[in-house]
């Protein structure tokens, strides 16, 4: 995981900068400054942290550490590293790692609007923990979608790990509970991954369904103090947007850590950067393809050297 991939279209969006140094004049800083902004701005930073980015390298000139286009580059390198470790650190150090309790089962809840890449992330989680040596169990708590058990279940089948079966059309607060009992009564399972469903239309109702969900995790394996860890798919293409969506989510169920999917062919991966200063939630993972393999630990350090090399 020393290299950070996935971030080619973005680190292309940000070529413009590597332009801007090579015009670099301390003379006339503050118009490069500005074009600096809008090239991050354009990047998908948000206004917001490009403006907190811009800021650190002026401070930088006007203290005189910063001089030439090369001290700029590091500059504006350290100051992205600065904004994702603080952010990350909110929840604690060494967060980008899942926290899961050693007595088993431990219990990850996942939550995120259909077409984020839900399905596909839980798939690719429980062939990550599996290759880890953890016997995984997934639940399905999408019961809203028809389709989204037989989804759950090819995944399943792919990363070779066992899913719990359910009547149809059962309470998804009910799928949930039954499942992290089923777990717990086996004993032999240590990680159970909790699906759920992801409808846009109705906010309101979903939110409070969610809310469900998570309590009936506590209610399953007799431990309130599960889930572990409650992570929210986020589709990465979708820049800014993310940020509302994810405050949503992390107010009614306290959302742990984030996974950002489709950053491979996506220009939009600067706005990692605005979602993890803006939110103080740490990214855990990154998606960066269709298949099994393609989830990636996130790190700040490779993936601001995979921006800035
Ligand atoms: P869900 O509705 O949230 O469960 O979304 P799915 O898991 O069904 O994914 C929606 C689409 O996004 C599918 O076509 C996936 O193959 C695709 N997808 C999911 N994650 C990634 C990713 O990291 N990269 C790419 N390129 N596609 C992804």
């Amino acid at each position: 995981d020393r290299v950070f991939k996935g971030t080619a279209k973005t680190r292309e969006r940000l070529s413009v900068v590597d332009e801007l140094l090579g015009i670099w004049s301390l003379d006339d800083y503050e118009a490069t400054l500005e074009e600096l902004e809008e090239a991050l701005i354009a990047a998908d930073f948000g206004p917001k942290t490009a403006l907190k980015v811009v800021d650190r390298i002026r401070d930088g000139i006007k203290a005189g550490r910063v001089k030439t286009a090369d001290d700029t580059r590091v500059a504006l390198k350290d100051a992205i590293l600065e904004l994702l470790r603080k952010g990350n650190e909110k929840q604690g150090a060494g967060s980008s790692e899942l926290k899961l309790s050693s007595s088993k089962p431990a219990v990850i809840l996942v939550v995120g609007v259909n077409g984020s890449g839900k399905t596909t992330t839980i798939g690719k989680l429980a062939h990550k923990l599996s290759n880890e040596g953890a016997k995984v169990y997934l639940v399905p708590g999408d019961t809203f979608r028809a389709a989204a058990a037989e989804q759950l279940a090819e995944w399943a089948k792919r990363a070779n790990v066992t899913v719990g079966a359910f009547q149809d059309r059962a309470k998804p607060q009910k799928v949930i509970a039954q499942g992290c009992e089923t777990a717990l009564k086996d004993g032999s399972y240590d990680v159970v991954i909790c699906d759920t469903a992801g409808r846009l239309h109705t906010a309101y109702a979903l939110m409070e369904e969610l809310e469900a969900c998570k309590k009936a995790i506590g209610t399953g394996t007799g431990d309130q103090s599960q889930p572990n860890e409650v992570l929210l798919v986020l589709d990465g293409t979708t820049g800014l947007n993310m940020l509302n969506q994810a405050r949503e989510f992390n107010e009614s169920v306290a959302v742990t850590g984030l996974i950002l999917t489709k950053l491979d062919g996506s220009a939009r991966g600067g706005a990692v950067v605005s979602v993890v200063d803006q939110l103080g939630i740490p990214v855990k993972f990154v998606g960066v393809g269709e298949a099994l393999e393609d989830l990636q630990p996130f790190n700040e350090d490779t993936f601001a050297d995979a921006l800035f090399p």
